[in-house]
């Protein structure tokens, strides 16, 4: 059945949905989640399977037809593949966001349950500067991860994204654009946000897009590319042919103007911005017994007030209480 599209109070189509399949994680990286990790929800917290494909297939009929699966980590969820399975045959475009941890095991499963698109984050291509980062000494794994993907053609083209912070990044710069240049992946660095768990975020640490990329421009030189609508990377190609980089600069080029995103948390709350300080609960109300109709309203209320712009350079900016890994990145 075909609804209206979901708009919302600025004129944005809603198109995308990002979904969090699970808070838990085993990474604990350091711009994202606490070393002791964070008290977890329970089981019957965490949306099911049914009610994720429910809310899902209610979006689709409203146009929202790219959908992304995060978490947490997405693959620690138990038969993961399984919702996978589920879910893709409702949208055009399925992506998963992972650490990669998990991916040797479980590519092939995804792949064939009609996942189409992964991100796999690396902030270091050095083993004990990927470890200080995530606090896990596991890029062996990762990499290898990386490679059980990459042999299938469908998952192409494979983009693996870096959190770009100061001092730290500035190393890795070179060795990220050498290793797009290399492999078939495209790389992106995402500028370091205010959704830490500890809430140490700082503007002074935030490495931006600009400054890497005139980083790498010295060394390779790169083309723009052009931007395509609702992009949250802005992508460059090397001059002579070999590969691609991208840049998410949401800190210090705020693309909020065109976003068409909306995300909804692991124990199913709708959030219409990264940086929301409210959000709608969806779960309460499919377990009380509404039906599709009073579900579309509800959800149709929240994106309406869908905010304009993140205020993260603004004076009297607040950091919402929960961090990326609660949101879903
Ligand atoms: N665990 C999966 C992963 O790491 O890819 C998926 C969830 S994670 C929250 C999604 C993305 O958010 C990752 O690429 C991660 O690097 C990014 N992220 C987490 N905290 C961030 C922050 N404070 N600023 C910018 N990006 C962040
Ligand atoms: Fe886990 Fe992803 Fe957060 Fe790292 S960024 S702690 S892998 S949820």
């Amino acid at each position: 059945m075909a609804r209206a599209p979901l708009i919302d109070g600025h004129g944005r189509r809603i198109g995308d949905l990002r979904l969090s399949v699970t808070d838990r994680c085993n990474f604990r990286c350091q711009y994202c989640m606490p070393a002791e990790g964070l008290p977890w929800l329970d089981r019957d917290e965490v949306l099911r399977f049914e009610e994720i494909e429910r809310i899902v297939a209610l979006l689709a009929e409203m146009g929202v037809r790219d959908l992304r699966l995060t978490g947490g980590e997405p693959l620690v969820r138990r038969d993961f593949p399984q919702l996978v399975r589920m879910l893709a045959p409702l949208v055009d475009d399925l992506s998963i966001t992972t650490n990669g941890y998990l991916l040797e095991r479980d590519a092939d499963a995804l792949v064939a349950a009609g996942a189409n698109r992964f991100n796999v984050s690396i902030d270091s291509l050095q083993r004990d500067r990927f470890f200080e980062m995530t606090r896990r000494d596991a890029l062996p794994r990762v990499l290898a991860g990386l490679r059980a993907l990459a042999a299938h053609p469908e998952a192409h083209p494979i983009k693996v994204n870096a959190v770009a912070m100061r001092g730290f990044t500035e190393e890795e710069v070179i060795p990220f654009a050498e290793f797009a240049r290399e492999h078939p992946y495209e790389v992106r660095f995402i500028e370091f946000m205010p959704l830490d768990a500890g809430h140490a975020w700082s503007p002074d640490q935030v490495l931006t897009g600009e400054e890497i990329r005139a980083a790498i421009h010295a060394v390779y030189p790169l083309e723009p590319e052009p931007r395509e609508p609702h992009a949250t990377a802005r992508t460059y190609r090397f001059a002579d042919g070999r590969g691609r980089i991208g840049f998410i600069n949401p800190v210090s080029e705020p693309f909020c103007g065109d976003c068409n995103r909306i995300r909804i948390t692991a124990e199913g709350r709708l959030r219409t911005c990264l940086f929301s300080l409210n959000e709608t609960d969806l779960r309460g109300p499919i377990r009380a017994g509404a039906d599709d109709d009073e579900l579309e309203a509800i959800i149709r209320a929240a994106v309406w007030r869908k905010e304009l712009k993140h205020r993260v350079n603004e004076p009297g900016f607040v950091q919402p209480d929960r961090p990326m890994s609660a949101i879903g990145g």
